[in-house]
């Protein structure tokens, strides 16, 4: 038991969680909590929730009001965490939103925001913890949250901009893994195929149908099932890893 605990234990370790308050990420959170981490939650409308599950169960969080889009809202968050906790040492970047459209319905405007939400903040929160971890000489983790959507066009909704949005994650987590291996901060992502959330749980039953027959398990995951790859890549145990996509998909893109 000590051996798995020192590899996957975050025990003094600072985590950040972009979109927090609900769905994986507030799921996420809770999993980095119960390994060690102390989490600070960023997200537009506050994580109030999350951080009493937290607490509730013995855990240190706090709650940032930011928005991923907006660089100077996001260099004030990471710097009032490294003040409050001293360190950032992990970084899940969660916050994402989709647009289901036909491309000819969709308007410009609803893909710039897309990528805007789903790619440049993905990379204005990973740029700005990267500098802070380099600075200070921190040998960070940041573990981008891409899709199946990355690497494959899932059916039958169209979402041409999220496709898009996340699989421009995927290759920007090898860029930045490359780039900043030198640091020692390894940035991987993490690829889930349909989890029940409010992002997909309130989608038409319909659709839901339309899903099970091309998803081998023939289910949706739970969101805990994400915190055991993401605890991996967080710690320790996954030190040799970076620019690595881990898919948690139930054999959907294996067909
Ligand atoms: P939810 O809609 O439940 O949660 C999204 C979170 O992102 C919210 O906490 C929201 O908080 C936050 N957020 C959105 N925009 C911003 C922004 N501009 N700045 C800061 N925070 C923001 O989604 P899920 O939990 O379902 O999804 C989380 C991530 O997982 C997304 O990146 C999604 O693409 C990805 N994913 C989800 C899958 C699924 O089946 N659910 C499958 C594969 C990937 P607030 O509104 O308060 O800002």
């Amino acid at each position: 038991m000590g051996y798995l605990k020192e590899l996957f234990g975050l025990d003094g370790k600072v985590a950040l969680v972009t979109g927090g308050g609900r769905g994986i990420g507030q799921v996420v959170s809770l999993g980095l909590a119960k390994a060690g981490a102390a989490v600070a939650i960023l997200s537009r409308t506050g994580a109030d929730e999350t951080v009493k599950l937290i607490e509730a169960a013995g855990g240190k969080a706090c709650s940032l009001l930011a928005d991923v889009t907006d660089e100077a809202q996001v260099d004030k968050a990471i710097g009032e965490i490294i003040t409050r906790y001293g360190s950032l040492d992990i970084v899940f970047n969660n916050a994402g939103v989709c647009v289901h459209k036909d491309t000819f319905d969709a308007s410009i405007a609803e893909w710039r925001e897309v990528l805007d939400i789903n790619l440049t903040g993905e990379y204005v929160v990973a740029r700005s913890a990267g500098r802070a971890m380099k600075e200070r000489g921190i040998r960070g983790s940041i573990i981008n949250m891409a899709s199946m959507s990355g690497s494959l066009v899932n059916v039958p909704q169209w979402q041409a901009s999220y496709n898009a949005s996340k699989a421009g994650v995927i290759h920007m987590t090898r860029s930045l893994a490359v780039e900043w291996a030198p640091y020692g901060i390894r940035v991987n992502s993490i690829s889930p195929g349909y989890i029940a959330t409010p992002m997909s749980v309130d989608t038409p039953q319909e659709l839901k149908d339309a899903w099970m027959p091309l998803i081998p398990q023939n289910r949706m995951g739970d969101p805990e099932e994400l915190i055991p790859p993401i605890l991996c890549l967080a710690s320790a145990a996954s030190g040799y890893t970076t620019g690595s996509d881990v898919i948690v998909d139930g054999g959907y893109s294996a067909r």
